[in-house]
């Protein structure tokens, strides 16, 4: 048994003032792995206030020592890459694959941020006028549990990259990844007060950010419900606010492209990251014609999906994070069948010899209409939609009719005419042919899926304040 029972404020790991205590489970046999003392709003403040003497200095350091400082962070991270990959594992349930990947994106968020940096320049001509890049502030980081440490160390990357303190509240559901990070962090040796990390709720902890004066921006990861009530909050002291927020992608297969290719490569899209990413293709959209073709070929791969325990190296789809996540997965398996969508695979319940974990049978509902609702709502597990279209134009009306804008992907075997639907689609990333990370580029959503970008200069710039000097 684990027990988590401090916190890290100001150069140090403390007890916190808080006493209430939360059970870290794991999702694969659903036993107790271990205990984490929640911070509260007493944490907070203090964790806020150290931050804030801290950026009296810290937003003061030039580029190169802001370099230098992100050197030790990604040295000390990258040394425990191992040790980050199996707690990941053990404690959210994400396949080894998976994990060692999100891994790697932790560690290479420092080094993403070193180019940007190098390649930024804090003061413009703009006009007549010189502009100066201030930082911010304070900011607040608050992220969820479907790849913890890869959303923390993107962000707090990017404060430190802007001249940014940072008071970071992971999901409590993460607080064993939670504690090897802060350890890594606390190895890197940053002035005191640059880094901040609570464990809470997000009603108490989260709140507290959400409200506090001395926080000037927050940065946050979640879902859409909680992003809005973020935003609320933040405008009553004015906070800026970076919202990175829930998705449910379209995939548009057109008809000129290589369905043997492009539908498996559909279905391990739609389970990656046990189902549970933002990003993932969960609407699949294809010519009615080919729907056959499709369904058949979905199918197939579908059935090949080994689902199981996270730590061995084939495993695709390991379990849900929780048992209440499982519950929501199973209710919209349940629903699709009451809207009147085909069952092609997968369906209600556990599979067999996994009874104990929170594990769903990989899914694929077909027939589907893009009013249904699991065709609408998130549903954040193994679960695909096959939405037939009639011509490219339909296809693209389809794609777009969403509250959400987070992703999109587009398989072709012309390319020139995969950009020219890209250009039509209302999403903050549109892949074609694949799934291909540049982290340079802006990420972030339109519509319901979140305000503002995250990465390279995009997202630096939203860590940064412009200053105009008339004279
Ligand atoms: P969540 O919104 O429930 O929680 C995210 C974080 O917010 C947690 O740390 C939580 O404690 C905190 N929180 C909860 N209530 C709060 C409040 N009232 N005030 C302040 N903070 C509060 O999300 P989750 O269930 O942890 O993660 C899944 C969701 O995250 C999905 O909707 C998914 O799409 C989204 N997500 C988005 C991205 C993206 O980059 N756009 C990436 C990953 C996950």
């Amino acid at each position: 048994m684990v027990r988590i029972n401090q916190i890290y404020i100001n150069g140090e790991f403390v007890t916190p003032h808080g006493t209430e205590t939360f059970n870290l489970i794991n999702p694969a046999n659903n036993q107790k792995i271990g205990e984490v003392t929640l911070g509260d709003e007493e944490d907070t403040k203090a964790a806020i206030s150290s931050a804030k003497e801290a950026f009296k200095t810290f937003s003061k350091t030039t580029k190169q020592e802001r370099i230098a400082y992100l050197e030790k962070l990604h040295i000390a991270v990258s040394k425990r890459e191992k040790e980050l990959a199996e707690v990941m594992v053990e404690e959210y349930g994400g396949t080894l694959q998976f994990c060692k990947m999100s891994v790697q994106n932790a560690i290479s968020a420092f080094t993403t941020a070193i180019e940007t940096l190098k390649n930024f320049d804090f003061e413009k001509t703009v006009g007549h006028s010189k502009v100066r890049m201030e930082p911010l502030g304070v900011a607040g980081i608050i992220t969820p549990w479907n790849a913890s440490n890869g959303f923390v160390c993107t962000k707090l990357a990017t404060a430190i990259a802007a001249g940014c303190t940072t008071v970071i509240k992971p999901s409590e559901m993460s607080a064993q990844q939670t504690q090897l990070i802060a350890e890594c962090f606390h190895e890197a040796g940053l002035p005191k007060g640059v880094f901040n990390i609570v464990n809470g709720s997000g009603h108490i902890v989260g709140a507290e950010i959400t409200r506090n004066p001395d926080i000037a921006k927050i940065s946050f990861t979640g879902s859409t419900v909680v992003g809005k009530t973020i935003a609320k909050g933040a405008i009553d002291t004015m906070k800026r606010v970076t919202l990175e927020l829930g998705g449910k992608s379209p995939n548009i297969i057109l008809d000129d492209a290589n369905l043997s290719e492009a539908i498996p490569m559909a279905v391990f899209g739609a389970y990656m990251n046990n189902g549970q990413a933002c990003i993932a293709p969960t609407r699949l959209l294809v010519p009615e014609t080919k729907l056959d073709e499709v369904n058949e070929l979905a199918k197939h791969t579908a059935q090949k999906v080994k689902v199981g325990n996270p730590n061995e190296a084939d495993t695709i789809v390991g379990p849900m994070v929780s048992e209440k996540q499982y519950e929501r997965v199973q209710s919209y398996i349940k629903l699709g069948q009451e809207e009147g969508a085909t069952l092609l695979v997968g369906g209600e319940g556990k599979p067999q010899g996994l009874e104990d974990g929170n594990f769903v049978k990989p899914t694929i509902f077909t027939d589907v209409r893009n009013d249904m609702r699991i065709a609408q709502e998130e549903i954040f597990g193994p679960v695909l939609v096959i939405i037939p279209y009639k011509n490219e134009a339909d296809a693209i009306t389809i794609a777009n009719d969403t509250t959400y804008g987070l992703a999109a992907y587009i398989s072709s075997s012309d390319k020139e005419r995969a950009e020219r639907v890209a250009a039509q689609i209302d999403a903050g990333r549109v892949s074609i042919n694949g799934f291909p990370h540049d982290p340079q580029a802006p990420f972030g959503g339109f519509k319901q899926s979140g305000i503002g970008r995250e990465y390279g200069v995009f997202g630096l710039e939203t860590y940064l304040e412009p200053k105009a000097i008339l004279q």
